[in-house]
């Protein structure tokens, strides 16, 4: 990470420096984080939002997900959808909060702290920065944490860890040199990672079997068909 190039308001932190920080319901800034964000969305948020919405994935996409393909990326970007009422709200924020915070998206758990994952063949490097930006009195609170403390008590770990195994694929050796995608494996990117209840369907109608045996648990536990679906699009993409 170029610490050069980052803005005023970014600053690296190591995972054990202390910082002051709440973030709680009677904080003056309550739900302001909630408007105006470009939120990205990983295959495991989608899965949590899933689960929060109780919709089929299909169904999840069309209500409250915006795909895009920018020219310049291998790979379609997911963002969670903004109400059109001028302030550009999210669509789960309500008055007294977040009305799906116990399965909200990796990125709202993580901010003011940013992570970025860096893979060297198995190994993940972590690297972290601090957004102290002016809109978030948070920074006011008397509460000393840690990158490390605050990353457990925002549970970000199966968070962590199936964006970590994601860097197997976005930031596979192929990719970094510019491999390009036909229509059809990006088909299978967004069906295996991002729409699992459609995956789920046509695991038995597919020729998914020839490439992997498909275990028998990714039918009822979607933390493992996700898993799945992540094994299958590397092989699919890279071998
Ligand atoms: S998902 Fe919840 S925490 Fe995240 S931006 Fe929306 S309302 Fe805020
Ligand atoms: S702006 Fe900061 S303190 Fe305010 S609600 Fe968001 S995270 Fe919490």
């Amino acid at each position: 990470m170029n610490h050069d190039q980052l803005p005023d308001h970014v600053n690296p932190i190591g995972p054990g420096e202390p910082f002051s920080f709440l973030c709680h319901r009677k904080v003056s800034c309550f739900t302001h984080c909630c408007r105006e964000l470009e939120l990205v969305l990983t295959p495991y948020d989608v899965l949590r939002l899933r689960r929060a919405t109780g919709l089929h994935s299909a169904e999840l996409h069309s209500r409250y997900i915006i795909e895009e393909q920018s020219p310049d990326s291998i790979f379609p970007s997911f963002y969670l959808s903004m109400v059109d009422d001028g302030k550009a709200r999210c669509v789960f924020v309500r008055p007294e909060g977040c009305s799906i915070y116990s399965d909200r998206p990796g990125a709202c758990r993580t901010y003011p702290v940013g992570r970025a994952a860096i893979r060297s063949g198995e190994h993940v490097q972590e690297h972290f920065v601090l957004l102290r930006e002016l809109h978030c009195r948070g920074f006011e609170e008397n509460t000393i944490q840690t990158v490390k403390s605050f990353m457990k008590s925002q549970e970000l770990e199966p968070y962590n860890r199936f964006n970590d195994m994601l860097t197997e694929i976005t930031q596979h050796e192929k990719v970094r040199q510019g491999m390009p995608l036909s229509p059809e494996q990006i088909k299978q990117y967004k069906l295996a990672l991002f729409d699992l209840d459609s995956f789920r369907d046509q695991l038995d109608k597919t020729t998914i079997d020839q490439l992997l045996e498909v275990p028998i648990r990714v039918f009822e536990d979607d933390e493992a068909l996700l898993e799945f679906g992540l094994s299958y699009i590397k092989k699919l993409l890279f071998d």
